[in-house]
């Protein structure tokens, strides 16, 4: 028997895909059934694709052998959905479809999402008419749109393609950006497209110690990083996010070993930006995740309730956390790369980065002038 020693393409774990019944006829369709090779079956349109012998979230490790293609009614693209409370990036969100193979004990969906599938969106027209409409109707304003938020952006591509399409569509867009955010090592649809400039491809980092416990079927970090130095050699604007930062005893050395890493491995001017953000999760969460990892360590830790709803570190402790990795980042990275917070207060930039977004206009303005040369911005 093979034994799998690497999750590079997490797209690997699939074992059956389901198919709308109004999904069939599409071209789109066809092609990811001709691509995966992996047994199908047709369900009548609204009905769910799979039944397991237990509920919701226990089901999650067996859904995620499941693709379902199916039909979004829904809205594809939408603001992130920041809160108030902290300093946002206003980001966009094109919502390709739900759920990824990998399984990482911190991730939301398992609290957000009812179901355990793998939902993956083939009216990909009606995604691109949608974007044309909202893109157009703003001709003058900034959008930086990923699709990593409720999915991995790389991790179905090698059965999709999807980012072929996407990047080749933002590559004649002049006032986006595209960010294709993934744990996976899966790049080679990327390679010899007219980018332009348009995308950034990144990368979610963590220590390795957390990468290899917490984040399982996902790419190593040695994967992931030569993925990243290929994809720079390609022309691509790189970005890494370290979210969520954990801590746990010895996350002092974990975190220097992947900055290390990551510097060795890339070229520094290659990096767009770099956001951080300390582990923050909904209440209900800490439950699945403890039911669904017992060996894990994560939610055994103080945590208080911050003003969003969500369990945050104390801020003492995400200051002491963020200031390690910060002064490690900056040491090392580009003066061009804009290094941000996800979602943190105006009190925490003040103590860790010695100022507040609204000086450099916000922390928009801040990433957009990474990817958008001046004098070629369109006007915010
Ligand atoms: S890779 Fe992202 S979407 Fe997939 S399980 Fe991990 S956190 Fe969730």
């Amino acid at each position: 028997m093979k034994i799998m020693n690497s999750w590079k393409d997490p797209s690997r774990y699939l074992q059956h895909i389901h198919v709308e019944e109004s999904c069939l006829q599409l071209a789109y369709t066809q092609e990811i059934l001709d691509r995966a090779g992996l047994p199908w079956s047709v369900v009548a349109d609204r009905e769910e694709p799979v039944r397991f012998d237990c509920d919701y979230p226990q089901n999650l490790g067996a859904g995620k052998q499941h693709l379902f293609l199916s039909i979004n009614r829904g809205q594809f693209f939408k603001p992130c959905p920041g809160t108030r409370e902290y300093q946002c990036c206003s980001y966009h969100v094109l919502n390709t479809g739900m759920n990824c193979p990998m399984d990482c004990v911190y991730c939301i969906l398992q609290a957000y999402l009812n179901n355990p599938w793998i939902s993956f969106y083939v009216n990909i027209e009606a995604m691109l008419s949608e974007l044309d409409a909202a893109l157009d109707a703003e001709p003058d304003r900034l959008f930086r749109i990923g699709t990593g938020e409720f999915t991995d952006s790389l991790a179905l591509d090698r059965l999709t393609g999807l980012s072929k399409i996407l990047v080749e569509y933002f590559a004649r867009k002049k006032n986006a950006v595209l960010e294709l955010k993934t744990k996976s090592a899966v790049i080679e649809n990327l390679q010899n497209l007219e980018h332009n400039g348009h995308t950034v491809i990144a990368w979610s980092l963590n220590s390795p110690a957390i990468m290899g416990r917490e984040e399982l079927r996902s790419a190593t970090l040695a994967e992931r990083l030569e993925a990243a130095r290929v994809c720079a050699e390609w022309g691509y604007k790189l970005a890494f996010h370290f979210d969520p930062l954990i801590d746990y005893p010895g996350w002092q050395d974990g975190y220097r070993e992947t900055i290390d890493l990551l510097f060795q491995s890339v070229p520094k001017q290659s990096i767009a930006w770099i956001s951080l953000g300390a582990l923050r999760y909904l209440p209900k969460l800490k439950e699945i995740g403890i039911d669904r990892f017992p060996g894990s360590r994560i939610f055994f830790q103080e945590f208080i309730e911050g003003l969003d709803g969500k369990s945050r570190y104390y801020r003492k402790n995400r200051t002491i956390l963020y200031r390690h990795i910060y002064t490690l980042l900056k040491e090392r990275a580009a003066v061009g790369t804009c290094i941000y917070f996800c979602m943190e207060s105006r009190e925490i930039w003040q103590e860790v980065m010695g100022y507040i977004p609204d000086q450099f206009g916000s922390i928009a303005a801040m990433l957009d002038r990474t990817v958008f040369p001046v004098g070629k911005m369109p006007r915010p």
